[in-house]
């Protein structure tokens, strides 16, 4: 990359690009301790039936509580834990903490509900990913149908024997495969004929300007037709406003996620949530 600036002068790199690149190094050099310090954590986002707005599942999202700069969010370093390779077992953290997490509710006596977690698409392509899933289960004693898998298209795109095979493999641990963020980028139907989702998640663009856009609302109108048609739950995300929960309804949305019900929060927030 290069930038000119006047006659003459270019840089390689502006002051701009350098504070980011030192900074990107800094926290891949710490992302390397964030896992045996213990600093990530796991937030939960309630997801309500459409119908009753009652809880009916959480979405685990994970913040990662560095010791100077203070919480940050998945966007500011799951991309350097796949640059390193660290994402797998940062991966395997977040679903055995996950599903400790369901354990410990239904242990006290909470009602309970599937939790979902987002798997990134370099987590999937490792090895024995099932396997390692199933023993975890095994020793814990969970039963996989409390543990959905959110997965982006990203991951679709590898179209592959042994990508179909991994997806069938945690769907026969009853764990169930949900596809995130639909609607945005390609969202070929031909997923939906090969994979057989339970969820599709619809992605909060289309959401956001649902009340106010006749294109987004007949959009979302349709995908929600053809989910009930193949006997897929449809979640909306980023719901922000009562609006848009209306609409959602009308169209007989099954289940609805964002802001006007709960930004994502600590366990013993989401605790009081309950
Ligand atoms: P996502 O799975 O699509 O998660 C939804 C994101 O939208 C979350 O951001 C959530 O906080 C945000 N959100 C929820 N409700 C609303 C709303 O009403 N309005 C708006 N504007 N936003 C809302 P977050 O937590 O920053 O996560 C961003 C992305 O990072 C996630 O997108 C997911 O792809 C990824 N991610 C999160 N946790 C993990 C993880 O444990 N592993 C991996 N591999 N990726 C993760
Ligand atoms: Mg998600
Ligand atoms: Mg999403
Ligand atoms: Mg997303």
């Amino acid at each position: 990359l290069t930038k000119e600036r006047g006659k003459g002068d270019f840089y390689i790199f502006t002051p701009d690009m350098l504070e980011k690149a030192s900074k990107s190094l800094r926290l891949q050099h710490d992302l390397y301790q964030a896992l045996s310090n213990n600093e990530f954590e796991l937030f939960y986002q309630p997801k309500v039936n459409a119908k009753s707005e009652k809880i009916c599942g959480a979405e685990a999202l994970i913040r990662w509580n560095h010791p100077t700069l203070g919480m940050l969010y998945p966007d500011d370093f799951i991309y350097l834990a796949e640059e390193s390779g660290l994402i797998v077992r940062i991966g395997e953290w977040v679903y055995q903490e996950a599903c400790k997490q369901v354990k410990k509710w239904k242990e006290a006596g909470k009602e309970i509900f599937k939790v979902s977690i987002n798997f990134s698409t370099l987590q999937f392509l490792q090895k024995d990913l099932v396997g390692r899933i199933a023993s975890f289960l095994d020793e814990s004693g969970i039963e996989g149908k409390w543990l959905e898998v959110e997965i982006t298209e990203s991951i679709l795109i590898q179209n592959d024997q042994e990508l179909v095979d991994k997806i069938e493999g945690l769907k026969k641990l009853g764990v169930q495969i949900a596809l995130d963020d639909f609607g945005k980028g390609y969202s070929s139907l031909d997923y939906l004929r090969k994979f057989n989702f339970s969820t599709l998640k619809l992605d909060k663009d289309f959401i956001k300007d649902i009340h106010t856009n006749r294109e987004s609302e007949d959009i979302t109108s349709f995908i929600i037709a053809l989910g009930k048609r193949l006997n897929i739950n449809i979640v909306a995300e980023g719901v922000e406003c009562e609006e848009q929960a209306q609409k959602l309804k009308k169209l007989e949305c099954n289940e609805l996620q964002g802001f006007l019900f709960s930004k994502p929060v600590s366990v013993s927030e989401f605790e009081k949530l309950l």
